[in-house]
């Protein structure tokens, strides 16, 4: 078993409340300079940037994974991971069946935009990504399931647009691989305050918006190797493999 250093929570570009040098290449740059094994791209409501950070990880060892930081119906933010293009599609189109269609008014919220691999503009997204979807967190959550991703509560210790804001409990008709710490929480204390139990597991993320946090928070992902389905065995203590925080 080896330990592979994971960032499952990242912004690009695309995240109205990103900063513009959060662009694919520097990204993967900024991650492997932190020793960062793996890595989720998680935009607000979008996996449109997943795809081209991809290619600019490819031959460089860093695993990128597919991802999205959802906002639900409820103002909840969770993480939801896709193994391959198929499902990140599928889950795209659900994204954009749900997501208003309000505006983005950049001088408010700051550009939306996904580039190509020489950092060219190809997109300007046009509706707001920071709304919260037409679709409560439960359904996402069984949607994200039925096309095997994961679904990881995000920043479960934050007084707004978490899980524990917005529901004060995490249900049993919810069902989770782990959830996510902000980067300063203690583990220990969080579990405590919320009962929550060892058999449920807790990430650490950096939520970087700014290059200087990529990899400035992780996780330590005991696996044989880093694929998709290692990192779900992790997160639900399976075969052997497990998570851990740790610096
Ligand atoms: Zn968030
Ligand atoms: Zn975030």
């Amino acid at each position: 078993m080896k330990k592979f250093r994971a960032d499952l929570h990242v912004h690009t570009v695309l995240s109205p409340c990103a900063d513009l040098e959060m662009s694919p290449d520097k990204i993967v740059k900024q991650a492997l300079k932190r020793g960062i094994d793996i890595l989720a791209i998680t935009d607000h409501n979008s996996t449109k940037q997943c795809e081209i950070v991809k290619k600019h990880a490819e031959g460089t060892g860093l695993l990128v994974v597919n991802g999205c930081e959802i906002n639900s119906q409820e103002e909840v933010h969770a993480i939801c991971l896709f193994e391959d293009d198929y499902t990140r599609n599928k889950f795209q189109h659900f994204l954009d069946h749900y997501l208003p269609t309000i505006p983005n008014r950049p001088e408010y919220h700051g550009h939306q935009v996904v580039v190509d691999r020489n950092n060219q503009i190809t997109e300007y997204y046009p509706n707001y990504l920071g709304n919260p979807l037409m679709i409560d967190l439960e359904t996402i959550e069984k949607f994200t399931h039925q096309i095997n991703g994961l679904f990881i509560p995000a920043h479960i210790d934050r007084p707004i647009n978490s899980l524990y804001s917005q529901f004060g409990y995490l249900a049993t008709d919810l069902k989770v691989d782990g959830m996510q710490l902000s980067k300063y929480a203690d583990e220990t204390s969080i579990r405590n305050q919320y009962d929550i139990h060892s058999d449920i597991s807790l990430i650490t993320a950096s939520d970087a918006h700014y290059l200087e946090d990529v990899g400035s928070s992780a996780t330590s992902f005991y696996l044989f190797e880093p694929t998709f389905n290692e990192i779900r065995w992790a997160l639900n203590q399976k075969n052997g493999r497990f998570v851990k925080i740790e610096p």
